[in-house]
């Protein structure tokens, strides 16, 4: 059933204390709308959980991108041209800067944030697997005070996570120690552009002495949360790139996912697809080292 305008009052207060204030006045009443690019699409189906929305977009806070000597951090509601403008995030997170660009069109992505990518939580969204693998943490921010949580336990179920109704995200930190990987990104949908993942992975490699001493791997839309290959990333990890790691890394990868089978794709063409990918992943990395 289409929403009624009437029945949703939207304000801007302008400053982060004072989105705060209203998020702890009235916790789970209000909902933030950065970008609005999800939140849009709830209202036009009449599924958006609140009828008062309180805007985030251009606060400040949220909107920098800093480099300290140890971290990146992004403001929650930097948009994903933001990202795709900003050197560092092109040089040294060069998955996250392709996440960016795979995420709808150009309106889309002056639009949409990665903040709001995050909390929409779904497990086909494109940066989470970018954000796993560079092991990003998170600044929740409340008017109680800030608590910094690893963005790895951030997704607790489908759709489920561990922010409090009074708390946004404000920043999202990446460690700057992964420049030296390969890096590798896959996104397949029914078409290249603006298509929703029936498979996502994201992954970090690095090989010394002819085997491989580094490796990070994540996917979307293979089970209810975005998820990290750690199982898949052990039988890889100190093992040289060969026919045998091939397979047992692709049946590594089939057999830690929870696939299903939905509008997008089967859970058997999931499964099949991650597995070529893992392969895919390794023979590059390989060859990146010849
Ligand atoms: C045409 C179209 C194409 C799209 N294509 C893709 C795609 O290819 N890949 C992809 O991953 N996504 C895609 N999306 C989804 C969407 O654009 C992204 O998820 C986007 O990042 C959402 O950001 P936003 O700022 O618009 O979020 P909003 O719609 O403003 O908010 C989304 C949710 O996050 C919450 N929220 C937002 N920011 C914060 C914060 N800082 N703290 C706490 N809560 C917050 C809101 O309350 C809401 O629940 C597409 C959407 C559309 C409409």
């Amino acid at each position: 059933m289409r929403s009624n305008p009437a029945e949703y009052e939207c304000v801007a207060p302008g400053t982060l204390s004072s989105v705060l204030s209203l998020l702890t006045q009235e916790p789970g009443v209000w909902l933030p709308i950065a970008g609005g690019t999800d939140v849009m699409v709830q209202y036009a189906a009449g599924k958006l959980p609140a009828r008062k929305l309180v805007s985030i977009w251009n606060l400040p806070e949220l909107r920098r991108i800093e480099g300290s000597d140890d971290e990146l951090r992004i403001g929650a509601a930097c948009s994903y041209t933001d990202l795709r403008e900003n050197a560092i995030v092109e040089r040294e997170f060069s998955l996250l800067a392709t996440a960016a660009a795979w995420t709808g069109g150009i309106a889309n992505q002056n639009r949409g944030t990665l903040g709001g990518n995050i909390v929409n939580a779904s497990p086909a969204a494109d940066s989470p697997p970018a954000l796993l693998v560079y092991e990003a943490e998170l600044i929740l921010i409340s008017s109680r005070g800030e608590r910094r949580v690893r963005y790895s336990d951030f997704h607790t179920g489908y759709k489920q996570t561990v922010l409090a109704p009074d708390e946004l995200v404000e920043t999202i930190c990446l460690p700057r120690r992964f420049s030296g990987h390969a890096a590798y990104s896959r996104k397949v949908g029914a078409r290249n552009a603006q298509a929703i993942a029936k498979v996502s992975v994201a992954a970090l490699g690095h090989v010394s002495n002819g085997a491989v001493d580094g490796v990070r791997i994540a996917a979307g839309s293979v089970a209810p949360v975005p998820l990290r290959l750690r199982g898949t990333e052990a039988v890889i990890r100190g093992k040289t790139i060969d026919s045998r790691l091939l397979r047992s890394a692709r049946a590594a990868a089939i057999s830690e996912i929870r696939p299903i089978s939905d509008i997008r794709s089967t859970a058997t063409y999931r499964a099949a697809v991650l597995g070529n990918l893992i392969v895919e992943f390794l023979q590059k990395l390989a060859g990146a080292n010849q």
